[in-house]
């Protein structure tokens, strides 16, 4: 049997994380086991369902790298195929048209909920013979005996009885399908062999496998993922910051790191926390799903995000941090090698973000030296060291690495200071107090002329002139 997955998102916002994690553990299974991916949109909800919605679930797809093999397939165009299938349900015997006006239903939920029942519609219409032409919904007939049992591939065996299942709508008076029938005609109609959806779902579950068997067709396999906390315990939302997919990428995490992330959120394999996407695919399991909802926690994630920062192609991460200090506005063409700059403060840096940032001071003279950086490194005889360190610096020909060590070694040995005295005010001058690698390294990534300028500025800062 060939293994057949999808992720049926509704397109009634961005690709959330939650989104992103189950249409992972979907991916992954269906990849794990050589199978195949369906990318579904169910946007049947015609009032919610947007087109840029529709777009930013694809570009986060994308994104993430999740690729599929079939679709993405649209459900407002298989209307048709559903009312067939309706059609066919009423023939059979298995679904009746149903006049009970809105007012009724009301009472009788008005009446169950009094009476502290769980309310539900009580089959009124059931076996009335009612004109097509009239007014109406159609409903489901529920079998009313029996159980029904799901061997939850996350959660283990679940056992619903049936007459706790009413006979829901499966088309509206409008002649519109419900989503619970659209999904069943679907899955099977592109023969999912199995449905990895989020535990929100787990209450439509024996819902559908009843449906499927009242068409006689074969039932997939279930695995409910359960949900994401936010870091208070209370399910993940807007407000817990940024929970877009595209937000990330905004906020300077690698597709990558974020799926790493997310992969382990609610899964694991031994203490591993870093998995390439090939060991994924290898190592992916449903039976390790944890039961139980898991919390994101962004400092974990930025862990993650570091990792990735480090051993990621450079010329690759030249380009995606070129897009931060474009929209930063640093000019770094005429500096030194983006590639070069990066690879020096890449460990220093959770984020792309955060990395562009740490690569400001190579191209852009700061406005002022940090005050604690400058309280610590300014001290008395700081300009003397400076002045001493410049006169050596601006006699350098071939600005290399080696020439400025020594430049330093030499000025320490001629003032007899101890090494800190030149290097600490030297260092503070050129980075204005960032974080930055070794002195020469970073003196020579600067370039000559900004060092030159960066000292005189803080000569004339330490003699008040500044
Ligand atoms: N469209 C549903 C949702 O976005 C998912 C349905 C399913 O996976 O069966 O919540």
């Amino acid at each position: 049997m060939t293994i057949k997955t999808r992720f049926a998102p509704s397109p009634t916002g961005y690709l959330h994380v939650g989104g992103a994690r189950t249409a992972l553990f979907s991916w992954l299974y269906a990849r794990r086991h050589g199978g195949q991916f369906v990318l579904r949109i169910e946007d049947t909800d015609l009032e919610r369902s947007t087109e840029d919605s529709v777009n930013a679930i694809l570009e986060g797809m994308a994104w993430l790298d999740l690729d599929h093999d079939e679709g993405p397939y649209f459900q407002t165009q298989r209307f048709d195929r559903y009312n067939e299938v309706i059609d066919e349900l009423l023939e059979r015997g298995h679904a009746y048209r149903c006049t009970c006006s809105k007012e009724r239903i009301d009472k009788l939920r008005e009446e169950q909920m009094a009476n502290k029942q769980k309310p539900r519609y009580d089959g009124h219409c059931r076996g009335r013979d009612i004109d097509p032409a009239e007014p109406h919904v159609v409903r489901f007939l529920n079998p009313q005996q029996g159980e029904v049992v799901i061997d939850d591939l996350i959660r283990g065996r679940i056992v619903v009885d049936n007459s706790e299942l009413d006979d829901l709508i499966i088309r509206r008076s409008d002649g519109s399908p419900t989503y619970n029938l659209s999904v069943v005609v679907d899955d099977h109609d592109m023969g999912i062999t199995h449905v990895i959806r989020g535990d929100d779902h787990i209450n439509n579950t024996p819902r559908q496998i009843n449906m499927f068997a009242a068409m006689g067709w074969s039932i997939p396999a279930f695995g409910h993922v359960p949900m994401i906390l936010g870091d208070d315990g209370a399910r993940l939302s807007k407000r817990h910051g940024a929970v877009s997919v595209m937000q990330y990428k905004q906020d300077g995490y690698l597709p990558e790191a974020l799926l790493n992330y997310l992969v382990r959120l609610g899964w694991s394999h031994g203490d591993q926390e870093l998995f390439s996407r090939e060991e994924m695919i290898a190592l992916f399991d449903l039976d390790a799903v944890n039961r139980s909802p898991s919390a994101f926690n962004t400092d974990k994630l930025v862990w993650v995000n570091q990792q990735y920062i480090k051993q990621a192609d450079l010329d690759r991460l030249a380009g995606l941090v070129a897009e931060f200090l474009d929209a930063d506005g640093i000019v770094y063409a005429d500096g030194a090698p983006l590639a070069a700059v990066i690879d020096a403060q890449r460990e220093r840096a959770g984020t792309l973000v955060e990395l562009a940032q740490l690569c400001h001071f190579y191209y852009r003279d700061f406005d002022a030296v940090d005050p604690a950086a400058a309280k610590k490194a300014f001290k008395d005889g700081a300009d003397a060291a400076l002045a001493a360190v410049r006169e050596r610096l601006e006699a350098i020909d071939d600005w290399c690495r080696e020439a400025i060590h020594a430049v330093v070694a030499d000025t320490v040995e001629a003032l007899g200071v101890g090494f800190g005295k030149v290097a600490m005010p030297l260092r503070v001058a050129v980075t204005g107090g960032a974080p930055s690698p070794d002195l020469d390294l970073t003196v020579h990534l600067v370039g000559k002329a900004a060092t030159l300028r960066r000292i005189d500025a803080a000569i004339a800062a330490i003699q008040g002139r500044g």
